[in-house]
């Protein structure tokens, strides 16, 4: 290759070499001392690599390697080429791009169609403009022929967009900016002058092109004109690991070298490197495996068959995995990497987890690694910020100074209760506590409100809380800032800088142990999050902080790649498939690999699909786009790319679990041909010090094991709680007997009484009837993660259907209603969306059948509210809630229905006890809904359950007067009712304060049962 002196296609699949012949060639060339070539690479970083490599490979010489990226050389080119008259152009970064079509867009004079006319100030509308018009500069298109295509294709917004397109670089040029589409268009220009051409062949000695299959069209013809048929070119492709045609990428980049380069006169050579020389040979055939499932490249067939029938010559292992949950997938991958680094000394920077989807994936992947002990590093623009523990409170805060410093109950508490508030639930509860002392007309107030009172300034902080009324102050301060038109970075500072988080996360990343990586992995999201508040484009004041919040919220704004080069190697990299291009290490980890997430067949652009416009010999056309079939052989290069990173172990990781569709693995993992084992759980946690000293703690408790290895425990324990660290601080606080809280004596044996009746909702009756455990942690410690799927459905069901209801909705409007809320809805896949948006179609039929053709008397309303006082047992109970919907019948009885959405309903007798529509009848009863009137018994509707044609499963639990017992229990027949016992029943739970685990069918769907002692067999006292 270092003296090729035709055009050569070099095909090679990772790992066989092509980078290294690369360098050889280029540093052949060098060493010979005539005309140094010139070598593209994909990326500044992988050009940064190669240029250091080549240097060292060329030994001393006089001749510098000329390696850069395509966009680098042309910025280069117009710097030396372009008028005189002409100043240096600034170049627009994506976000800046994005920001300025935003901006055009809101006063464009096109002629958009009316139904685009209320998108145009969107960010999804402009990102989608910006990806087209990308498009259409990378196949040399000008805005006259979009506009014809579009004429021909009969779409007026491809029309408008053309004229906007011209408006653009009209703008663009009077404000001597490029993109980079139109930054490659000009160098291209440029070229077509025969003394640029000339004065450039006349320095190079050939063309070597890194990547070649990941070139657009526009860079594929920059090069053909650079190099023409005077200059040798030698391009290096992996065809089926080709993953950026959503960028542009040529999709046959690798067929058209030979037509492209073959009119001169030496015939274009194909080339293939046939041994993976570091992958293991298993490794290699399953990648094979996958790839055969690709097309075929259209290129010599005896070439295409050496490149895919490549063979290894590394060693390594390959492990299929499968797992009942994420969170034991993440455990068992955060055992082996930790097991890779301590037992086969593979450093931590050699090793690396790929995933598909950096906002979904990445951060609690991280989190579990991180509280692993697992030193991990993820490049700054990789992760979801808004979904970083450490930024969640500055984001409140800001949300907060944006709205004059006064927070709602809900932000109050989420402040109060994490690092920057510092208080934990037991103190936020006491902190109520004493707000409610201090004013008789607080009582009844919940907690969470009185001290959103406190914290806007409405309210005096009684004595003590000298913390919270730090925060107050800090609150208004920031508020004065943005009231003063500040940017978000300066209300940003003031929020961070003004209590002792920063002091504390400092320290604990200073001092090593077992906190250490988190304090490290928190300052890095707070810093990524400062540098996004720098570049961010947004204004200052209100408006400015909003747009900033919201931003980061839905992580919008495309960060700089720059961030990638900060990533310092010393940790476990953490990143997209798609970042992994180019690199290789020791361990890697293909992780989440399910159906639904991988393949993502999502269509990008549902207003201008960038693949419909193509480049013919008659000009533009508007085609249809990208198939789905063409979707899933890309993710499939994608999954090929990632699985074929590894040069020793690869592992490749999925759930498979109980939920149904969301949680299968992908088919990709089956096309791998290796024997997929499951899982139940993740190796056991010996390798953090926190996980030997609760094995210790266990051991050292275990009246089943002898006395000597628990004398041996204690020894062990006794020896880590006196260890300190050079500070003082102690190495392993938990081996110490004074923190264990089952050694501790109770706090009381019951809970403090509050002041007033006790407050209780149907459902609070209901949970802390099924498990007080899981209420307590869910309600009480709001340990519940965010709300999942079919808890965002339920709730869209629940609304449609209660404006039906009350007649808001027609029959015909019903359609319109779902689809407005259905794009909001965050499906992991569009097939997940289309089946279950054909269910709630379903749901919503059903009840509005069962509306129309139901006896119910007189409709009372929808969505009810009630309050009413009862008396258990001597205690005052206020029951308080909303029903779904009241009816009367005709002797004056109110009878109430409560709509479910859930898929499983319950048997007939489970029905007639459920304790929420029985409170609901006792409400009733008490006066809930102003006079004490009859309860004519209560219905449970269940909408997603069919009973026969088109309508759906219905419960009746007999009213309270018919049955009002329901066993011949003695306790339950020492009330009234059996209601009463029940809410007797949640009360004693409520005033005891214990809250014991309460396993039973309920356990499936339990959002803290992976910390739940009834489940994993351990005791705690
Ligand atoms: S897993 Fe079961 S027993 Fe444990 S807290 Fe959850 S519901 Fe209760």
């Amino acid at each position: 290759m270092a003296d090729a002196a035709g055009p050569v296609l070099v095909l090679g699949a990772a790992a066989t070499g092509k980078t290294t012949l690369l360098v050889d060639a280029v540093a052949a060339r060098i060493r010979a001392g005539a005309l140094p070539p010139l070598v593209f690479a994909l990326t500044r970083q992988a050009a940064s690599e190669l240029r250091d490599r080549i240097v060292r490979a060329a030994g001393r010489t006089t001749l510098a390697p000329q390696v850069m990226t395509v966009h680098a050389f042309c910025l280069t080119l117009l710097a030396r080429f372009a008028d005189a008259e002409d100043a240096a152009p600034g170049l627009l970064t994506a976000p800046e791009q994005e920001f300025r079509i935003r901006e055009l867009l809101l006063g464009s004079p096109a002629p958009w169609p009316a139904e685009l006319e209320a998108a145009l100030g969107t960010r999804a509308f402009a990102t989608q403009a910006r990806a087209a018009l990308a498009r259409a500069r990378h196949l040399g298109l000008d805005p006259h022929e979009l506009t014809d295509a579009a004429a021909a294709a009969r779409e007026p917004g491809w029309g408008a967009l053309g004229a906007f397109m011209a408006e653009y670089l009209d703008v663009l040029d009077a404000e001597q900016a490029l993109d980079y589409a139109e930054l490659v268009h000009r160098a291209r220009l440029l070229l077509e002058r025969p003394p640029v051409l000339a004065a450039l062949r006349a320095e190079i000695a050939a063309v070597y092109v890194d990547e070649w299959c990941e070139l657009d069209p526009a860079q594929i013809g920059l090069v053909r004109a650079l190099a023409g048929d005077a200059l040798p070119v030698v391009a290096l492709a992996d065809p089926d690991t080709a993953i950026y045609r959503f960028r542009g990428a040529h999709p046959r980049a690798a067929a058209e070298f030979g037509p492209l380069f073959g009119d001169g006169s030496v015939a274009p050579r194909v080339v293939a490197l046939g041994v993976a020389h570091r992958r293991p040979p298993e490794q290699v055939a399953a990648c094979t495996a996958v790839a055969r499932r690709l097309g075929v490249p259209a290129l010599e067939a005896g070439a295409v068959q050496a490149y895919r029938a490549a063979t290894g010559g590394g060693s390594g292992r390959l492990d299929v995995c499968t797992f009942p949950d994420s969170a034991t997938e993440a455990r068992h991958i955060a055992g082996e990497l930790r097991a890779a680094h301590l037992d086969h000394q593979v450093p931590w920077g050699d090793m690396a987890v790929l995933v598909r989807s950096g906002r979904t994936q990445l951060p609690p992947l991280a989190r579990v690694l991180t509280d692993a002990g697992i030193p991990v590093e993820v490049a700054g623009d990789e992760i979801g910020l808004g979904a970083e523990l450490a930024v969640r409170p500055l984001l409140v805060g800001l949300e907060v100074a944006a709205a004059g410093g006064v927070p709602d109950a809900d932000q109050a508490t989420r402040l109060l209760t994490c690092s920057w508030g510092g208080l934990d639930a037991v103190a936020l509860r006491s902190l109520g506590r004493r707000l409610r002392a201090a004013d008789p007309r607080a009582v009844g107030t919940p907690t969470d409100e009185l001290v959103a009172q406190a914290l806007a300034g409405r309210r005096p902080l009684p004595d003590g809380a000298d913390a919270v009324a730090a925060r107050r102050d800090l609150l208004a301060r920031a508020a004065a800032l943005v009231a003063a038109g500040s940017r978000p970075e300066a209300v940003l500072w003031e929020l961070w800088s003004g209590t002792d988080w920063p002091e504390r996360l400092r320290a604990d990343a200073v001092r090593g142990g077992d906190a250490s990586p988190r304090a490290h992995h928190d300052l890095d999201a707070v810093c990524a999050l400062f540098d996004l508040a720098r570049e961010s484009l947004g204004p200052g004041g209100e408006a400015g902080v909003a747009w900033f919040v919201a931003e980061v919220a839905n992580q919008q704004i495309p960060a700089d790649s720059q961030r990638e080069a900060a990533v310092a190697g010393r940790g476990v990299r953490l990143l997209t498939a798609h970042r992994a291009k180019g690199r290789h290490w020791r361990f890697v980890v293909v992780a989440g690999v399910q159906e639904g997430v991988w393949p993502d067949v999502r269509r990008r652009g549902s207003v201008f699909d960038p693949q419909r416009l193509g480049a013919g010999a008659t000009g533009a056309t508007l085609g249809a786009g990208i198939t789905t079939r063409d979707l899933v052989a890309t993710e499939r290069r994608l999954f090929l790319l990632a699985c074929s990173r590894a040069e020793g172990r690869l592992l490749v990781t999925a759930v498979e679990g109980t939920d149904g569709e969301d949680d299968r693995p992908s088919r990709f993992l089956t096309e791998l041909g290796v024997p997929v084992r499951h899982l139940l759980t993740a190796p056991p946690r010996l390798h953090t010090l926190r996980a030997l000293v609760a094995e210790l703690r266990r051991v050292a408790q275990d009246a089943t094991v002898s006395e000597g290895l628990r004398d041996a425990a204690a020894a062990r324990l006794a020896r880590l709680a006196d260890a300190v660290d050079d500070d003082g601080h102690p190495l392993a606080p938990d081996a110490d007997p004074a923190r264990w809280w089952g050694v501790r004596e109770p706090t009381g044996t019951r809970a403090p009484a509050g002041e007033g009746p006790i407050r209780l909702s149907p459902s609070q009756v209901e949970s802390l009837l099924t498990c007080p455990r899981k209420y307590f942690l869910a309600r009480e410690a709001r340990a519940e993660p965010p709300r999942e799927i079919r808890t965002i459905l339920g709730s869209v069901i629940h609304a449609v259907a209660e404006r039906a209801a009350s007649g808001e909705l027609g029959p015909g409007d019903v359609d319109a209603a779902l689809d407005g809320v259905w794009a909001d809805i965050p499906f992991p896949a569009a097939w997940l969306s289309a089946s279950e948006r054909a269910e709630a179609d379903a749901a919503v039929r059903r009840f509005l059948a069962w509306q129309e053709g139901h006896d119910h008397a007189d409709l009372v309303g929808v969505e009810v509210p009630f309050a009413a006082e009862v008396t258990v047992d001597g205690r005052q109970v206020r029951l308080v809630g909303a029903v779904d919907r009241l009816e009367r019948r005709e002797d004056g009885s109110l009878k109430v229905v409560d709509f479910k959405t859930g898929r499983t309903k319950p048997s007939q007798a489970a029905a007639e006890a459920t304790p929420q529509i029985g409170v609901y009848q006792l409400a009733v009863e008490a006066g809930g809904f102003g006079e004490p009137a009859p309860s004519a018994g209560a219905s449970l509707v269940y909408l997603r359950v069919e009973d026969g044609e088109n309508w759906p499963k219905e419960f009746r639990q007999p009213s309270l007067r018919e049955r009002p017992h329901l066993t011949d229990d003695p306790a339950e027949l020492a009330y009234p009712t059996w209601v009463h016992h029940q809410v007797a029943r949640a009360c004693d739970v409520l005033e005891a304060g214990r809250f014991d685990a309460q396993p039973g069918e309920h356990c499936t769907y339990c959002p803290v049962r992976s910390s739940c002692p009834a489940r994993s067999g351990q005791v705690v006292s």
